[in-house]
């Protein structure tokens, strides 16, 4: 677990109790702070403490009885029935049992006097009523903890990575070639498990942080020595003001940057190319046309910018060329982005499912000749023109989830395409029609959540599918 000294009697209320609210909170109060936990969802609470005081159901509850869930719009501001005990203690079987965990929705106590309010990067602060509420209280997240906690860490080094695409490719990378190369790491942020829950490194360890636009949002102190940006295209326009709104949230990353430290900017794109130039330090990343595969798993144009950037991050570490390129050709490819699932019939299924918008869905229709393709779900564009150069390969296409209609009318007058509205129903189509040779692939360019959890329950119930049919 990862705490700072500084935590040492502050106060911090933490909202959102998943997998990294949980691990904030265990790590707060390890490292001596007073925290204020809520989530709407009382299992949640309960996996924190099974103590009948502190998850609401004793006699003298520091809490209430499970509310719904917090409200996304603003006004609902006014106190529900909960109460907070002031200097409430964790009882004997408490898991923590170090100091103060009182459970009580942030939105009904006063936050004046709190050091933060960590939330969770889905809270939407475009329109999350907790924004106003705070009023001066900052709003961070796990990572700000992180950075806050670095000065206690043994001497180390932290990378950070941003894009709108081939984060989680790049952030593994990266972490694999520093693996393969003996160097102590760890990877966190928006994959792999919480960094606060993680075991500090040893002297010399390398943080290599997968960070979303939201994470960067709750983030104010975050001086990578390595900081990257991959790419920036149109996403999550819903969360800002605009596109340029998001273009900053991104650079931002560098903004928290000391001056010496290193700054990686991929420039295929005139908004990420705008940032370098600001930057007179950056390292310019740009692919060349005929760039190779750099690794079995690493094909592709966009996989050539990952490679790249990685070689300069590890290059910015001061690793080797040749423990570099032994760590690209040992690489080998995430689940869910254009993972190849099975065979049936030689047509070959793959998932890509991770492509949640249509700029990295491009790339995977550029990889097959004779594409039937599963395209669909909650569209976070409204034309699927990044794709379009890869209309070529695809054979047919079969729409799902909310975008079905929608999709289909955008692309019946350039390919076949047939409503199939459920990814089940999409597979069974395209296993009927696709001959020897042919490739069907799952990449939705849309977010998963109308029909499934997320991007990796989609891949898993296409694996599924896929196997139904042998
Ligand atoms: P992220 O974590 O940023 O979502 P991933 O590495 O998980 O990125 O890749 C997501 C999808 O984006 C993959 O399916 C892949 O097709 C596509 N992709 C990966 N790297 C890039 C890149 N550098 N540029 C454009 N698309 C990419």
């Amino acid at each position: 677990m990862i705490v700072a000294a500084a935590w040492v009697g502050k106060k911090f209320a933490v909202l959102g109790l998943a997998r990294s609210g949980a691990a904030t909170v265990r790590a707060l109060l390890t490292g001596g702070a007073e925290v204020v936990a809520w989530d709407g969802d009382a299992a949640k609470r309960n996996a924190l403490s099974p103590s009948p005081r502190s998850r609401g159901e004793g006699p003298s509850s520091a809490t209430a009885p499970a509310t719904p869930p917090l409200p996304t719009s603003s006004g609902s501001t006014a106190p529900r029935a909960v109460e907070v005990v002031p200097g409430a203690q964790p009882t004997r079987n408490s898991p923590m049992g170090e100091r103060a965990l009182v459970f009580a929705d942030p939105l009904t106590i006063d936050l004046t006097g709190f050091d933060g309010v960590v939330v969770s990067p889905g809270v939407p602060l475009n329109r999350h009523p907790i924004v106003t509420h705070a009023g001066d209280t900052p709003i961070i997240g796990d990572i700000e903890l992180f950075a806050q906690a670095r000065a206690d860490l043994p001497p180390h080094k932290a990378v950070g990575i941003t894009g709108t695409n081939g984060k989680s490719t790049t952030t593994a990378l990266i972490h694999h070639i520093l693996d393969q190369a003996g160097i102590p790491t760890r990877m966190g942020g928006n994959i792999g498990l919480p960094i606060l829950a993680q075991d500090p490194l040893p002297e010399g360890g390398v943080y290599v942080l997968e960070l979303s636009s939201y994470q960067i949002d709750l983030t104010y102190s975050l001086d990578c020595d390595v900081a990257v940006l991959l790419n920036i295209t149109p996403d999550h326009l819903d969360r800002y003001a605009g596109f340029e709104a998001y273009a900053a949230s991104k650079a931002r990353l560098f903004a928290m940057q000391s001056a010496g430290h290193a700054a990686i900017i991929g420039t295929g794109d005139a908004t990420s190319a705008a940032i370098a130039d600001t930057l007179p330090r950056a390292t310019r990343i740009s692919v060349p046309a005929d760039a190779p595969a750099y690794g079995p798993a690493l094909a592709g144009p966009h996989n050539a910018q990952n490679a790249l950037t990685a070689i300069a991050v590890c290059e910015a570490l001061g690793l080797a060329a040749d423990t570099i390129r032994a760590g690209l050709q040992s690489y080998r490819a995430l689940p869910h982005r254009m993972a190849h699932v099975a065979d049936v019939g030689g047509v070959a299924y793959v998932d890509d499912s991770k492509a949640t918008n249509p700029d990295s869905t491009a790339p995977a229709l550029n990889a097959f000749a004779r594409i039937h393709w599963i395209v669909g779900g909650l569209a976070k564009s409204d034309d699927l023109d990044a794709c379009r150069p890869g209309f070529g390969n695809i054979v047919h296409a079969y729409t799902i989830g909310t975008a079905a209609q929608r999709f289909a009318e955008l692309l019946a007058p350039d390919l076949p395409v047939t409503i199939a509205n459920t990814l089940d129903e999409a597979v069974k189509l395209a296993a009927t029609v696709a001959q020897p040779g042919d490739t069907v692939l799952l990449s939705p360019a849309c977010a998963s959540f109308d029909q499934f959890s997320d991007f990796e329950a989609r891949g898993r119930a296409f694996a599924a599918a896929v196997g139904a049919l042998q």
